[in-house]
């Protein structure tokens, strides 16, 4: 199959020696390369070649074609942050407020309802939801405590399963900041070691944060297990457990991964304490993942009070000190964001919006493709190269602008070079 005259972010093409027909250099200037491009009956990339330099192939020997006429390809999209525990609950259970307190108490009333069926139908309606927009790769937190912990934990093993030939999935364990130092903690640390997941909890600021970050790291050392954790999610700047965690990973020298989510408060800190921080993360090698949607939705919430604030942690000034970042769904139809679809695009088009992404665009794309790929060890498997498995989206949309302007509900999505016919699934389906 051939695609010709489409459209792709000049920061997601890859390009080897072998390609004869590339004329160096792309013009890095630009956000995007026209190319056409070959996809191999095997389903990988095979020739791209620079529409600037080469007219449309005619000698096509019978093979499909598709004439984007500029419409922008992607890679299908790395979701590295998301809930797929809580998703959907927000019908039987919605915040009574919009707050971060309010979601907190309504989603620990529902997992009453939390029964492997409950579960299954929600997780797997997320992963529909996913994998029809585009989606080709999935980290999810899981609330990991007690008993319920290891119910998650079993049905997301079964659904990761059913999922293996369309779906790369992950698993971090979300537990309170304490939780590595009671003795219950044993029971999921196996659980999460056989499952190749990844420790997590949520952590504030407290007297008690060096401490508990101690007895994180010592456990993730033992047990080789890489990190991920909620952080700072409020707007206190006094919340800087950022900078503590990032001093722990350098005190404790530990190389395996470690991702940050949220840090809304270090967007409301002082020059010189962001500064800091960012040095030390910088030093630490932690990547930092934002959730926009979620973040605007619950950050500055106060009753017969219009939000002043967006919400999101400082990520252009993370960016300019070539800190790795990602954007990511993370909360879908629960207490804490109403609303979502598990839609890679809604998250890019809305983070430029209320992060001004734009002017310029730059390489934003690559917080929701290759930089969260590389993270969930993928490598460049997501980038578009000769060789590399052919899982794209084409769009209508020729520029940033018609791109980020429309929903895209028609895209069509490729895996290994064949277009899936996967739609979002009804909500009847939610129902029993
Ligand atoms: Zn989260």
């Amino acid at each position: 199959m051939w695609i010709l005259n489409t459209h792709i972010p000049s920061s997601l093409l890859l390009v080897q020696e072998r390609v004869s027909e590339f004329t160096y250099p792309i013009p890095q200037t630009l956000d995007c390369v026209k190319v056409h491009l070959r996809v191999s009956s095997q389903g990988h990339y095979g020739a791209i070649q620079l529409a600037h330099n080469y007219p449309a192939p005619e000698q096509l020997d019978g093979e499909q074609v598709i004439d984007q006429e500029g419409g922008i390809l992607l890679p299908c999209f790395v979701d590295v942050h998301a809930h797929l525990d809580k998703g959907h609950i927000w019908p039987r259970t919605p915040n009574p407020d919009g707050s971060f307190a309010g979601a907190m108490a309504a989603v620990s009333q529902d997992t009453s309802c939390w029964t492997e069926e409950d579960l299954y139908r929600r997780m797997s309606f997320g992963l529909q939801c996913s994998y029809a927009h585009g989606t080709q790769a999935i980290r999810t937190h899981l609330d990991s405590s007690g008993v319920l912990g290891q119910r998650v934990w079993k049905v997301f093993r079964c659904l990761r399963q059913e999922w293996s030939d369309r779906l790369t999935l992950e698993a971090v364990a979300l537990v309170p900041p304490d939780y590595y130092g009671q003795p219950e903690a044993e029971r999921l640390l196996e659980t999460i070691a056989a499952s190749q997941g990844i420790l997590g909890g949520v952590f504030f600021a407290d007297p008690q944060l060096p401490q508990w970050l101690d007895r994180l790291f010592a456990v993730a050392q033992t047990w080789g297990l890489p990190l991920d954790l909620h952080v700072d999610e409020s707007n206190n700047p006094q919340d800087r457990s950022l900078l503590a965690i990032a001093q722990a990973k350098l005190r404790h020298h530990f190389s395996l991964p470690v991702t940050c989510g949220h840090c809304c408060s270090l967007s409301l800190q002082s020059p010189p304490a962001l500064a800091e921080t960012i040095a030390t993360v910088k030093a630490a090698a932690i990547g930092i993942v934002s959730l926009p949607l979620c973040n605007l939705y619950l950050q500055d919430r106060q009753p017969h009070h219009t939000p002043r604030w967006r919400g999101v942690t400082a990520l252009h000034e993370l960016k300019q000190a070539g800190i790795p970042l990602a954007l990511a769904s993370d909360n879908c139809r629960d207490p804490f964001y109403a609303f979502g679809d598990h839609d890679g695009l809604e998250v890019l088009r809305e983070s430029t919006r209320i992060a001004h992404l734009d002017h310029p665009f730059a390489d934003w794309v690559t917080a929701i493709t290759s930089t969260p790929a590389t993270w969930m060890g993928m490598g460049s498997h997501t980038l578009i190269q000769p060789g590399a498995p052919a899982n794209f989206i084409l769009f209508e949309g020729r520029t940033w602008n018609e791109l980020l302007s429309r929903p895209e509900s028609d895209r069509r999505v490729f895996r290994a070079g064949v277009e899936i016919q996967a739609k979002p699934p009804s909500y009847r389906e939610l129902e029993i």
